[in-house]
């Protein structure tokens, strides 16, 4: 027993540049931030909290991206109450989670996550009850509740164990947060190699909060990523999803592919980008879809996550819809095939969930309908409710170099053009007519030769 605790004490992860346990409080005169940016539903969460007795704060990257003037995507709330007791404060609350408990408190359209405080439990060797996975030094389960500081220290990076107290106005500094994000570095706390093993998905957020935030990564929590890149293959598609998702809807994906890609991390990551990011078409046409998406954000316009999705897949269905193709399928049934292999065979690895399928698979099947520029199948390609998305990814497609640039400028003209000049610029119909008459049910789609693939 008295071995055993000697043991927890001497086996204490080294946080060295940590500095001790009492925060350094900053008032408001000198970070300036002020209740009415903390989203109304947080604040009523911290308030109710407050009126009860508890402590609480708004957390994490809300606080960060308020110090430097970015609007928060989220807000966070980390408290001393422990779930049920958050649970009976708010009437539209939940507890949620299984290995993390957390409660969902909602307003309106708005969900606010409220986390007590936790403890980073420290590996011990021989210790059954460690939370800790031994071999591979992974967190398994997280849920032991502690005090305010131990909360900080299980973090991630320094700029993300601030606390925002928004009754007093105070940030609640643990690890340096504020002077790091002043000079411009994102640093893990405590010992990066150490970190990245409990959780490799660290890893992921290094690279992809450094790009987002325009934080250098601290040389010391850069250098154990390449060696330990490969244990983000343990770690279950579903939660690299999560992240990878944020990544590439950050506004900064093509940063942020190219730094994954530098640091070794893409492989197994997105494991149909390895084979696709080394084909030179393939190349081009993910990160043309990803400086798109980039653009888009930029403006402030929506991105969908399908028709992304959508871009990165597609070299995977041109492959395989290719070879369906020589073994003696037609065009478009050898299209659905494609379609469904490509998506099966990402499932396993990259869990793109299948909410996301019916788009994808309709992008993908208006593509053949643009080669056919004869009759009325053009307009009533117009009307689709996909066209803009299906019209789009064909400019991607020229742009990349995979079907000539004509054919976008053709329907990119045709768009424009009054009705007159649109029947003046119909092609004569390149569909034999004899074959077309021959087939029975017709899928969506499907009535004549699709454009070549990889043409
Ligand atoms: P974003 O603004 O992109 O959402 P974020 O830092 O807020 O970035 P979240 O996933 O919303 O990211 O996480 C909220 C907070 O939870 C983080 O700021 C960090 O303090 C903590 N956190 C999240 N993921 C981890 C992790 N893998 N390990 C340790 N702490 C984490
Ligand atoms: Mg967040």
């Amino acid at each position: 027993m008295i071995r055993k605790f000697l043991h927890r004490i001497f086996q204490r992860p080294a946080l060295s540049h940590v500095e001790g346990k009492a925060p350094r409080i900053i008032p408001f005169k000198q970070h300036g931030i002020t209740p009415d940016q903390i989203s109304p539903c947080a604040l009523k969460v911290t308030e109710g909290l407050r009126h009860a007795g508890f402590k609480a704060f708004v957390v994490g990257g809300a606080v960060r991206d308020l110090l430097i003037k970015r609007e928060p995507k989220d807000f966070d709330v980390a408290t001393d109450a422990e779930p049920e007791e958050v649970r009976k404060l708010f009437r539209r609350s939940r507890i949620i989670g299984r290995r993390f408990r957390i409660v969902h408190v909602m307003c309106g359209q708005e969900t606010i996550e409220v986390s007590t405080f936790r403890a980073m439990q420290p590996v011990v060797e021989g210790d059954d009850n460690s939370n800790t996975d031994e071999e591979s030094g992974r967190i398994l389960s997280d849920n032991v509740f502690g005090s305010q500081a131990e909360d900080a220290l299980r973090r991630d990076f320094t700029v993300n164990a601030l606390y925002y107290e928004p009754h007093k106005m105070e940030i609640w500094d643990y690890c340096h947060g504020v002077a790091d994000l002043k000079a411009g570095l994102l640093r893990v706390i405590g010992d990066p190699a150490r970190r990245y093993r409990e959780d490799p998905v660290r890893m992921l957020r290094a690279v992809r909060l450094a790009a987002k935030l325009g934080l250098k990564l601290d040389p010391a929590s850069r250098k154990p990523i390449h060696a330990l890149a490969e244990r983000l293959q343990d770690v279950p598609p579903a939660r690299i999803l999560v992240e990878m998702e944020k990544l590439l809807l950050s506004g900064h994906a093509v940063q942020s592919v190219e730094e994954l890609r530098r640091e070794n991390l893409h492989h197994g990551l997105l494991p149909l980008l390895d084979v696709i990011l080394e084909q030179p078409m393939g190349e081009r046409f993910v990160m043309l879809a990803l400086a798109k998406t980039d653009e888009r954000i930029a403006q402030g316009k929506s991105v969908t996550p399908a028709y992304l999705f959508a871009a990165l897949l597609w070299h995977e269905v041109l492959t395989a819809w290719d070879k369906i193709q020589a073994g003696g399928e037609r065009p478009i049934p050898a299209l659905h095939q494609a379609m469904e292999q490509a998506l099966d065979t990402q499932r396993e690895t990259l869990a793109i969930p299948r909410r996301y399928d019916v788009t994808m698979k309709e992008i993908w099947s208006l593509q053949p309908r643009f080669a056919q520029r004869g009759g009325q199948r053009p307009f009533r390609l117009l009307e689709h409710p996909r066209f803009r998305a299906g019209y789009d990814f064909l400019l991607m497609r020229g742009e990349s170099g995979e079907v000539d640039v004509e054919l976008g400028q053709w329907w990119s003209d045709f768009q424009e053009a009054s009705d007159d000049q649109r029947s003046r610029m119909l092609l004569a119909d390149d569909v034999p007519k004899k074959r077309r008459r021959k087939r029975k049910p017709k899928a969506p789609g499907e009535s004549a030769p699709a454009q070549g693939a990889a043409s």
